[in-house]
């Protein structure tokens, strides 16, 4: 965890280190706790911010000569977006804050007043959100029984949905694919841990506090709604109003860009300002109010044991990260998968399998060392070329970048080498399941979207006929997890480090007055001194300045913060011989939501195709991903058929290609659509000539084109295609096009 250490600290200690112009400045400095792990402090003035690290000992101040004015402006509001940040984590003075918050908004408007001189799109412009026929798809996702609303028959529960046998089929080949893509090729452990979790784990990891969206409800009704949705659907529509003012106007654009960033306060006073009223009864609203997304529950009869559905599969990784360390021979880099079901209970489940209830996960915790985030097999992925969103464009250009990612390392827009090695992966993955490249991009969160803790995130995001969707999230997790669960289970979960030979090493001790920190704190001085004692030398470090300079420090244990005077502790340097040390590791964590990318895959390979005398949907889903990879269709329902129907489909089985037999009394035209809109990729029709000479024909969904040739010759080539090891191309190469009148 951060342990935020907050005073003012007097500039002689300043001036005497590093800056000669800075006078008073509030010191916040966060860390890990990590013995090698970044320390990074930012320092304020009133008038300008100056972000140190310590380690790398670099400065960046708000603008250098050479920027544009939209550089210029992008800086000022990215180095604001920091100190807010800040500030409220820090639980600053209100008034402070709000001037600092005041500040954020009038830059954002001054950089969309410039950006709208300058004619750039918005960040979440998509094509397909205008142009993509969703009724159609989801008509046949309804039809063909992919999905269906659950319990229907009952009326269903908004936000929850059951996959039919195509739906889950493609479900589990993406899964599949997916474990082999990251466990298998990557070497990984699997585990599945419980989806039960007692409250006090979800408190440790933050969930309990803070998974929550604000809801506001009609005061009349009751209906629940989230109240950054009707913010903005209430600021859509005012800019549609061509009553507006242009002053209107402007602050209503503002409001809109900064919605995300709203606190509580913020939230209140804007839907009051803007006059938001319940969406469908017109009536009142009541104020915002945070909703814990969990689904509460207890655990056993005797109600005693408060508990969750998790939200998220990770912390079932986290708490057996001790039996995994055993398990790899305490060595480190490694990483653990897991796939399930995770539950949240969403004020406002939309948009189909985008915004569900209950939703398939797929997680990867990677651990590492802080300090080396390289990764052993970077090199065969840094020519993969992304499209990058990183957070200045998002604020300036609007425009994602094309690079490598060797480029985004060496330019430091990707933090480390192990998340650009994900994001690659991550790519690689998107394309082999069938999404469209030109249709996926990686953002990098805003500041104020990223936890306190973390280091760096990027989202895949896909685009869809809803907009951007995020369908994958990679972040930088520090230890964040690791050690609040190590605080708050007494476990030890850190690491050794074993150097390859002993080292004399200047290391940092506490000395500590227990009789008058007993006396002061009683049974939480035990607690403090372990607290502080598990701080890294750098932290410790700074506290004694911070004690030298002003005579106390304050320290925030298991997030109780603690003033402890220069009688009560001390720090001081000692050089030591030592064979290694305990640290904990970083996790960086690829988030999958196995529901959003199988939509999208669903998206981007729907099309209408005109036939002769109608429009037939189709689903050209990728030979690994489609439900099954064949269909059999004798030309009639004769028993006749019967003896090779059943061969062809043993010889299949044999090979391990999930197919279908239709033998339903419709014509071949219509099954061949039938099977187009289920995604199969290839038919095998059985006629009568086959019974003469035993050949069969094949016919593939996305070109209708047919070959002719032995059982077995067929069975060969849709082996190889179902497999990806041949194309199309490559079967009619070896086979004539066979020209029949139903396609
Ligand atoms: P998060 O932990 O919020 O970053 O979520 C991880 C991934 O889970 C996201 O990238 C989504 O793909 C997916 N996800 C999150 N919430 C939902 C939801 N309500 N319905 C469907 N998928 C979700």
């Amino acid at each position: 965890m951060m342990k935020w250490i907050g005073g003012t600290i007097v500039a002689r200690w300043l001036n005497h280190h590093w800056i000669q112009s800075v006078h008073r400045c509030r010191l916040f400095y966060s860390t890990s706790g990590c013995a090698q792990n970044t320390l990074r402090t930012t320092l304020y003035n009133r008038k300008n911010i100056l972000i140190f690290n310590f380690r790398r000992f670099r400065c960046s101040t708000m603008s250098t000569n050479k920027e544009s004015p939209l550089d210029q402006l992008t800086s000022a509001v990215l180095e604001q977006d920091e100190r807010v940040r800040h500030m409220r984590l820090q639980n600053c003075h209100h008034e402070d804050l709000n001037s600092e918050e005041e500040r954020l908004k009038e830059l954002h408007r001054k950089l969309n007043q410039l950006l709208k001189e300058t004619g750039a799109a918005s960040v979440d412009d998509s094509e397909m959100q205008k142009n993509f026929p969703r009724e159609a798809l989801e008509g046949l996702l309804k039809r063909r029984f992919f999905i269906a609303p659950s319990f229907e028959i009952y009326g269903g529960v908004a936000g929850l949905y059951d996959y039919g046998p195509p739906g889950t089929a493609v479900k589990n080949n993406i899964i599949q694919i997916w474990r082999q893509h990251f466990v298998v090729e990557e070497n990984m452990m699997e585990l599945e841990g419980s989806c039960l979790t007692p409250d006090i784990v979800l408190r440790a990891s933050g969930h309990v506090d803070k998974f929550s969206d604000m809801l506001v409800k009609d005061v009349e009704t009751g209906d629940c709604f989230r109240a950054d949705h009707l913010l903005k659907e209430q600021l859509n529509k005012l800019l549609q109003d061509s009553n507006l003012s242009a002053e209107e106007k402007e602050l209503a654009e503002t409001t809109l860009t900064t919605i995300d960033e709203m606190d509580l306060n913020e939230m209140t006073k804007q839907l009051k300002q803007w006059n938001v009223c319940s969406p469908e009864t017109g009536n009142r609203l009541s104020d915002p109010y945070p909703f814990n997304l969990m689904f509460q529950t207890s655990i056993g009869p005797t109600g005693l044991l408060p508990g969750f559905l998790r939200p998220e599969t990770a912390q079932g990784i986290f708490v057996n990260f001790r039996r995994l360390l055993d398990y790899q021979g305490d060595k480190l880099p490694f990483a653990c998968a897991q796939i399930g079901t995770a539950f949240r209970n969403e004020i406002a489940p939309r948009s189909g399998l985008l915004r569900v209830r209950e939703f398939t996960q797929a997680e990867i915790e990677h651990f590492v060392h802080p300090e080396k985030k390289q990764h052993p097999k970077i090199e065969k992925v840094s020519q993969v070329r992304v499209r990058l969103f990183p957070r200045r464009n998002q604020l300036s250009t609007r425009q994602a970048v094309d690079m490598t990612i060797q480029q985004a390392l060496e330019e430091h827009i990707i933090d480390n080498e192990t998340l650009g090695y994900f994001i690659a992966r991550t790519q690689l993955f998107a394309l082999k399941v069938g999404l469209d490249q030109q249709k996926i991009r990686f953002r990098q969160h805003l500041q104020h979207e990223m936890a306190h803790y973390a280091k760096d995130c990027w989202d895949l995001e896909v685009e869809s006929s809803y907009g951007w969707i995020e369908c994958a999230g990679l972040a930088d997790r520090a230890c964040y997890d690791l050690q609040n669960h190590s605080e708050k289970s007494h476990v030890d979960l850190t690491a050794f480090e074993v150097f390859p030979e002993k080292k004399q090493m200047d290391v940092w001790v506490a000395e500590f007055n227990k009789g008058l920190l007993g006396k002061t704190f009683r049974h939480e001085a035990a607690l403090i001194i372990k607290g502080i004692e598990a701080l890294s030398d750098a932290e410790k470090q700074t506290l004694q300045r911070s004690i030298e300079s002003q005579g106390s420090v304050s320290v925030t244990v298991q997030d109780k913060q603690y003033d402890l005077t220069k009688d009560m502790i001390s720090f001081k340097k000692v050089t030591k011989s030592v064979s290694g040390q305990s640290y904990y590791p970083s996790v960086i964590e690829p988030s999958f939501g196995i529901g959003r990318l199988l939509y999208c895959v669903w998206e981007h390979n729907f099309y209408i195709r005109s036939g002769e005398d109608e429009q037939r949907a189709v689903l050209s889903l990728p030979a690994i991903v489609a439900p099954y990879k064949c269909t059999i269709l004798p030309l009639s329902k004769n028993v006749i058929f019967q003896t090779l129907i059943t061969q062809v489909g043993e010889k299949l089985t044999r090979l391990g290609i999930q197919h279908k037999v239709d033998e339903s009394g419709v014509s071949i035209g219509k099954r061949y659509a039938r099977a187009d809109e289920l995604g199969i990729p290839l038919a095998i029709t059985i006629d009568f000539d086959s019974l003469q000479d035993g050949s069969v024909t094949l016919r593939e969904r996305d070109s209708t084109k047919q070959v002719r040739g032995s059982v077995d010759e067929i069975i060969q080539e849709v082996n190889l295609l179902s497999d990806g090891k041949a194309q199309w191309n490559d079967v009619v190469q070896r086979h004539p096009i066979f020209n029949t009148s139903s396609t």
